[in-house]
């Protein structure tokens, strides 16, 4: 028997990230290159500030000249108003890029997930899903795309610029102001490093946390019914602080960043301040130049602390980026043959051959199940709790794929077939059915977009739920609250049954479906699902007998195994599992023995 092992994820290094993520950038090459543009007109016009005040200092105060002063300083305004505007155009350009590059990465993980099968989903939570990739993973990583196009881009131009005119006013002064500075790269790469590693830890923490608050905000009902609101408090409080503390961790080491930043910008300025005074005393410099170099300090200085600071921003991407790959590397388990057709004209013949299966490994939940389903047959699986009926519905529908075995559609592996017209020959109808959270117009809609009003109001009439929809306020278009909140499990049910009946399935899937409804809506909903039993395949999965007597042919699941197949009368007549439980069944409703 072969089993599928599940891959261990795969570690990506920093370069495949970046290698990655760079080609996302490829579509918006020219906004780009717009914004670069306007970023470096706003770069040039700051960094030609402290040239203003050195010809004031120099040229206008020396010569009791205010006149020049002011056409100098007219000059500096016109040149601020150039330099505001290039910044509000650049940074428009550069936000949207943002918020597609945003965009890109949210929907194709969204994309994935929906692509990944049930093996995925049931490793994790949904809120554990949500905050890993659509959450506090792309958060990160656009903050740091904001930081890097307002920071990192007009930083870059400036620094590139005020180098231009630090050289121009002083070789010296410059040599030494860039070889001290050089302490910031290496603070900042140490620092970086720091915070991609709390970070992750943090990213992961919160993962966990917001998988277990949306399962204790769905299981609200189960807490109050057995008085667990104290200790899911203090559940919480001691799943929070942990969390808490790890978002400490981060800010501490963003802090110290910062900290280490600004005690560097302090000591370069005591030394190009002491060494300035000594040129401007000793007359090797004018006091204008000394000026102008300060406030290039200043700037500079400001700026390599700003630019720690995105590399710290860095490593939290980085490490949002990763968890964000992790799941798009994720391979499905099913996956869609490239020779895959459609199945062509579909009869409904269903067959296992010596199909195993197991969820966990070493842990088979179907041993070798063999049968043949003729196409117009209704079929009932029967037995005791955990025999496998659900599982092999779920194999049916193609959720998983077996670990051995095979599965046909009309004597054709469905593993050849396309997925998605595969499922549409199904209609499921669940225990416990999913309605969207939108208008009962638009749940029934969503499954079959080109329907008109008339086969929607015929589905509903048919599954007995027109009736309570028109009482409805708004009728059809009253919103039915998150996963069908806002209806009885029974209108779900008949909503739910009504959904299938309106794609006119070629095969049914009937998890209990009348399990949630009150014994009158049973006879009348039962009525309808006989009347659609006649023209196709149906698999009922009957976890109560009462359920299963109109059908043509009877499965017994037991471990995983077929232990009997045949008709109610005839399981009812020969010894086993079918009787056993039926003599149960039969104690608990009525006389006992009265019907075998
Ligand atoms: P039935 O529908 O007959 O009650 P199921 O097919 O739901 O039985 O379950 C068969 C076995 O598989 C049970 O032992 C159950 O615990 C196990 N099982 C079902 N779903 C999963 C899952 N997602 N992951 C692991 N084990 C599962």
């Amino acid at each position: 028997m072969r089993l599928r092992k599940p891959k261990a994820p795969k570690i990506l290094k920093k370069k495949h990230i970046l290698k990655r993520t760079l080609p996302l950038f490829g579509p918006y090459r020219w906004q780009l290159l717009l914004s670069m543009l306007f970023v470096s007109i706003t770069g040039l016009c700051y960094s030609s500030m402290p040239m203003f005040t050195k010809h004031v200092v120099d040229v206008s105060i020396p010569n009791r000249d205010f006149g020049d002063a002011l056409i100098v300083m007219i000059g500096f305004v016109g040149l601020m108003i150039v330099r505001m505007a290039s910044w509000y155009a650049g940074q428009c350009f550069l936000l949207m890029i943002r918020e597609q590059i945003i965009f890109s990465l949210r929907s194709s993980v969204f994309a994935q997930m929906q692509e990944l099968c049930l093996r995925f989903h049931n490793r994790y939570s949904p809120g554990y899903l949500y905050d890993r990739t659509l959450g506090g993973a792309s958060t990160s990583v656009g903050m740091f795309l904001s930081m890097f196009f307002n920071n990192i881009v007009t930083y870059g131009v400036v620094l590139s610029f005020s180098v231009f005119f630090c050289i121009a006013l002083s070789p010296v002064m410059t040599a030494i102001l860039f070889t001290m500075s050089l302490s910031y790269v290496f603070a900042a790469k140490h620092f970086r490093k720091q915070i991609h590693k709390v970070t992750k830890a943090f990213n992961l923490e919160s993962n966990e946390f917001a998988g277990m608050l949306t399962d204790l905000l769905r299981g609200v009902k189960t807490i109050k019914a057995f008085a667990m609101e104290q200790r899911v408090v203090e559940d919480f409080n001691s799943r929070l602080w942990p969390l808490q503390m790890k978002s400490l961790d981060v800010n501490k080491e963003t802090m110290r960043l910062n900290f280490v930043s600004e005690g560097l910008g302090y000591f370069i300025s005591t030394a190009v301040i002491l060494l300035g005074s000594y040129m401007v005393i000793y007359h090797k410099m004018p006091l204008g130049t000394l000026v102008a170099f300060v406030s290039y300090q200043g700037m500079i200085t400001g700026m390599l602390m700003q630019l720690s600071t995105v590399a710290g921003t860095y490593g939290s991407a980085i490490a949002g980026l990763e968890q964000i790959y992790e799941v798009l590397d994720e391979e499905p388990t099913v996956v869609e043959s490239p020779n895959a057709v459609a199945p062509e004209s579909p009869k409904g013949r269903i067959t296992f051959e010596h199909v195993y299966f197991s969820y966990e490994e070493d842990k088979p939940v179907v041993s070798g199940m063999s049968v043949d389903i003729p196409p117009g047959q209704s079929v009932a699986l029967v037995g005791p709790s955990g025999g496998g009926k659900s599982t092999f519905a779920n194999l049916l529908l193609r959720l998983y794929d077996p670990d051995s075995g095979v599965i046909k559609l009309d004597g054709k592996d469905i593993c050849e077939l396309s997925l998605t017209d595969y499922r549409s020959l199904f209609g499921v109808v669940l225990q416990e059915p999913f309605l969207f959270n939108e208008t009962i117009y638009d749940n029934l809609q969503a499954v079959k977009p080109d329907a008109t009003d008339e086969e929607m109001r015929d589905a509903l009439t048919r599954a007995q739920a027109w009736e309570f929809v028109e009482n409805l306020s708004g009728g059809w278009h009253f919103k039915v609250g998150e996963g069908g909140s806002q209806l009885s499990g029974g209108q779900r049910q008949r909503i739910a049954l009504a959904r299938c009946i309106l794609t006119d399935p070629k095969i049914m899937v009937l998890d209990e479906a009348t399990s949630a409804l009150d014994n009158q809506s049973e006879a009348l909903v039962q009525t309808a699902l006989e009347e659609m039993m006649h023209k196709r395949t149906v698999i009922v999965i009957a976890h109560r007998l009462s359920t299963v007597r109109n059908v043509d042919r009877i499965l017994v699941l037991q471990k995983g195994r077929i232990v009997q197949d045949g008709t109610f009368d005839q399981l009812c007549r020969e010894p086993g599992v079918f009787r056993d439980l039926h003599m149960l069944t039969l104690r608990g409703t009525e006389p006992a023995g009265e019907e075998c």
